[in-house]
């Protein structure tokens, strides 16, 4: 799960990691009173589930309170681009607005899971600021790492290394130890999978603060976390997707028309990869589970159907866990209930695929049903295309 800049920084703070001083708003009007409590001048930054903001004109400078609310009256609503949302965009409801602070150098300090290692790697570059990609494609020589033992935690002196390696002197590199060791610390109680900080700031005054803050989360483990999942903001999230969580499906939106409903990650993969060598394109990835009901595969349907882009539909089921049958009946209700206008291939395998073949030939309704998933991409990919 992603959050918000102004989130993480709530979150951040209270481990003691210094932020500047701003409050969010979705009002130019409320933008203007908070820079004349905070400002004069402010930063006025448009809240969006995607870095890349302040090249893509949604971080401006404002000089005082009515530059402000000019400035937020534009960000907010706009249809932020960067290199991050896609050509698409994302609409912008919101922003952030925050003392502008003087910059002396901007620096960079991350945090993820290196899988390989299966350890936190803390990542810290003096090249911070907009292009952390570029530095670390062009010269990976400048992003210093220290890999951290989770019995042990983040010691003392693999701070004090990172801090030394980025220039830091006096009382810049003590505030400096207390701020990585509260970002690891965040990040390690909130189960983070990412806790990014970029630029990591050093003000002419010589204090540390985080800028930019960017927190990403294990999904398994939000559970754990109310106060983090109250953080979601469903507006980011791809509608249909969401839609597909209420009922514990995995479902992620592709740009194909090939709609595809398949029990098991590993099966929907390579559903997926028959259908594109069979000439077509998936609209979706779709895994409804093992143990899944006649209820869940309804609503699976109504999900994939919903979807403009879907123009024909494969099923293709192994019934281990779930059986032939059930998945059929789901399919049945459900294609009568929505009034199902698209072509659909079914291929059932495994328990009771007898009976399920037998409950879809029964129904009335015209599935095309395929006896190998050779055959099924090849059938739906030309329906598709019609
Ligand atoms: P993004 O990474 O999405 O572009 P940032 O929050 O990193 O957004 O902002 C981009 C740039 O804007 C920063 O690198 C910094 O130079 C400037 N900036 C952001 N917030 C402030 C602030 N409070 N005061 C001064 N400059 C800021
Ligand atoms: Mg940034």
């Amino acid at each position: 799960m992603k959050i918000h800049e102004y989130q993480a920084k709530q979150i951040l703070q209270k481990f003691g990691v210094k932020i500047p001083q701003g409050e969010v708003t979705h009002s130019p009007k409320q933008a203007q009173k908070i820079a004349e409590k905070i400002g004069p001048k402010v930063v006025v930054k448009a809240q969006i589930h995607a870095g890349g903001r302040g090249k893509g004109g949604g971080v401006k400078l404002a000089e005082n309170p009515n530059q402000a609310e000019n400035l937020a009256s534009q960000i907010i609503g706009m249809n932020l681009v960067t290199h991050q949302t896609g050509p698409e965009g994302k609409k912008v409801k919101r922003v952030l607005v925050e003392e502008a602070l003087d910059i002396d150098r901007e620096l960079y300090i991350g945090i993820v899971i290196d899988r390989a290692l299966e350890t936190p790697v803390i990542m810290a570059s003096s090249e911070g600021g907009v292009e952390i990609e570029k530095v670390a494609a062009e010269t990976p020589e400048l992003i210093f790492k220290e890999y951290v033992n989770p019995a042990t935690g983040f010691l003392g002196y693999q701070a004090r290394k990172l801090a030394f390696k980025l220039g830091l002197k006096g009382d810049t590199f003590k505030q400096a130890l207390q701020f990585f060791q509260g970002l690891y610390q965040a990040f390690c109680s909130s189960d983070a999978s990412l806790a990014e900080i970029n630029p990591l700031l050093i003000t002419k005054q010589g204090d540390v603060i985080a800028l930019d803050a960017k927190m990403n989360f294990d999904d398994n483990a939000l559970k754990r976390h109310p106060d983090i999942l109250d953080m979601r903001d469903l507006d980011e999230e791809e509608p249909i997707e969401v839609e597909a969580s209420k009922y514990n499906l995995s479902y992620i939106k592709l740009d194909g028309n090939v709609g595809c409903m398949v029990n098991g990650a590993g099966l929907a993969m390579a559903t997926m990869d028959i259908i594109m060598h069979s000439g077509g394109m998936p609209a979706n990835f779709l895994d409804v589970g093992g143990g899944v009901s006649e209820e869940a595969v309804k609503n699976a349907f109504r999900i994939l159907v919903s979807d403009k882009d879907v123009k024909a539909a494969l099923v293709n089921i192994f019934g281990g866990i779930v059986r032939c049958d059930l998945v059929a009946n789901g399919i049945v209700n459900a294609a009568k209930e929505l009034d199902i206008k698209i072509p659909m291939v079914v291929r059932l395998e495994g328990t009771n695929v007898e009976k399920g073949k037998k409950i879809l030939e029964e129904s009335g309704l015209s599935f095309q049903a395929a006896s190998s998933m050779k055959e099924a991409a090849e059938t739906v990919v030309p329906l598709a295309k019609q």
